[in-house]
């Protein structure tokens, strides 16, 4: 489902040079759920930015889905991400200012759909993380794994073949967290998306199929 080939990663300021990532060669199977640990620093969140297509590397080639997308136009990887991809994050990302239901129905905005539709997939997608009774409220007065549920349904509102998870548990504690682990494992279980999860807890990790060990930029598992 993805494949990165012989990926480099150099960040490059006026004075330093970083090496992020040093060759990683990673196939994801369809339906794998995916951890990647490591150290900070180490190049967790460069790797998962290079799989989503939001951070270029440097050299090496990504092929997600059987397409090679190493020279799409800005504007073809922005279509792709949107149809292919959904994406969490450790803070949530949310809009304070829209309430739930409007921030799980953002990515549809990109494709052609009406209200209605919009309106519609957003309540299933809601209803699949357990808030259907909360899709009038403000992201602020949620609690954080509530808040982080949300952002599930937002990812997964578009029907993603895969999720990229980075951190998705590490603002929340060990109950929230878990329940977050769930929705996730569910997901992966009944409808085969293929999942790639950064995380720090190897509790979280153990209950994925496969774990990558990242250390300065290389893969040492
Ligand atoms: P992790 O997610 O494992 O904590 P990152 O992928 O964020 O690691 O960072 C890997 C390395 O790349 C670190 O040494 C970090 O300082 C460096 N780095 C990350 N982003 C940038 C950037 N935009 N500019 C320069 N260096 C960066
Ligand atoms: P994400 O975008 O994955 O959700 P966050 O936005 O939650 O990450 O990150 C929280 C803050 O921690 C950010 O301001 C980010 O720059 C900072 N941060 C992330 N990784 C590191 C790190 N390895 N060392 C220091 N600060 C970090």
């Amino acid at each position: 489902m993805i494949r990165l080939q012989n990926i480099e990663k150099v960040y490059r300021t006026d004075t330093i040079q970083t090496l992020a990532l040093n060759s990683i060669n990673l196939d994801i199977e369809k339906g794998e759920f995916l951890s990647i640990m490591g150290p900070s620093g180490c190049g967790k969140s460069t790797l998962l930015n290079i799989m989503g297509l939001l951070d270029m590397p440097s050299k090496g080639s990504i092929n997600i889905d059987s397409q090679v997308t190493d020279n799409f136009s800005d504007k073809q990887l922005a279509a792709f991400r949107n149809k292919k991809l959904g994406f969490i994050f450790q803070s949530y990302h949310l809009i304070n200012d829209l309430q739930v239901l409007d921030n799980v129905e953002l990515p549809l905005l990109y494709r052609d759909t009406t209200a209605k539709e919009r309106k519609q997939l957003a309540t299933e997608a809601l209803e699949k993380v357990g808030l259907s009774n909360r899709i009038k409220h403000f992201p602020t007065q949620l609690s954080g794994g509530q808040r982080q549920r949300v952002a599930i349904a937002r990812a997964i509102v578009g029907r993603p073949e895969i999720i990229l998870a980075d951190e998705p548990t590490g603002n929340l504690d060990s109950a929230m967290g878990n329940e977050i682990m769930d929705i996730l494992l569910q997901l992966n279980r009944d409808e085969g998306t293929t999942i790639v999860m950064v995380t720090h807890d190897e509790h979280m990790a153990k209950k994925t199929h496969r774990l990558v060990r990242l250390f300065d930029g290389s893969q040492v598992q």
